[in-house]
């Protein structure tokens, strides 16, 4: 039996299930993280089919780039999930879970962009943009060009 995790937004409108197993936490630092949470993004993972909506009636998505949407509540404003196009897993804001004990820290993202007023803290990495290492890289803290954008683009043909 695959044990599962619930959440939902503040609200209620939107509540989801989600199974274990649950990514590491990745906190993203990036324009687009930053300006839709108002700091940035603390976020988990699960496969699409462990992935469970039961309730949506709050659920929209805005397109934020060509290769992703974000999921919030459009009754309480909560920030709820980013999904790649095509693919199989989904993102999930941490905050958004009811019970996220024992999930642990992995590392921050898009630190290029991150927001002046804080320095990120916790994990085992810091990356300019969006190549999470494999294994611990703590050394890994320059910074490259921050004219690099948001996402890797993929375009398509
Ligand atoms: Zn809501
Ligand atoms: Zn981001």
């Amino acid at each position: 039996m695959v044990s599962k995790r619930e959440g939902s937004c503040l609200c209620g409108a939107v509540q989801f299930t989600a199974g274990e197993p649950l990514r590491p936490i990745v906190y993203c630092h990036c324009r687009q993280c930053r300006k839709q949470t108002g700091h940035f993004l603390a976020s988990t993972a699960t496969a699409l089919d462990r992935f469970q909506l039961t309730c949506d009636q709050g659920l929209a998505w805005y397109r934020a780039s060509e290769i992703a949407t974000r999921g919030f509540c459009r009754i309480c404003g909560s920030t709820l999930f980013w999904q790649r196009d095509g693919a199989d897993e989904i993102s999930i804001a941490a905050g958004t879970l009811d019970d996220s004990t024992g999930l642990i820290e992995d590392g921050h993202i898009f630190c290029a962009e991150k927001g002046g007023y804080y320095e990120p803290a916790g994990g085992k990495y810091q990356v300019p943009g969006s190549d999470r290492p494999a294994t611990p890289q703590p050394e890994v803290l320059a910074l490259r060009k921050p004219s690099m954008s948001p996402y890797p683009v993929k375009r398509r043909s």
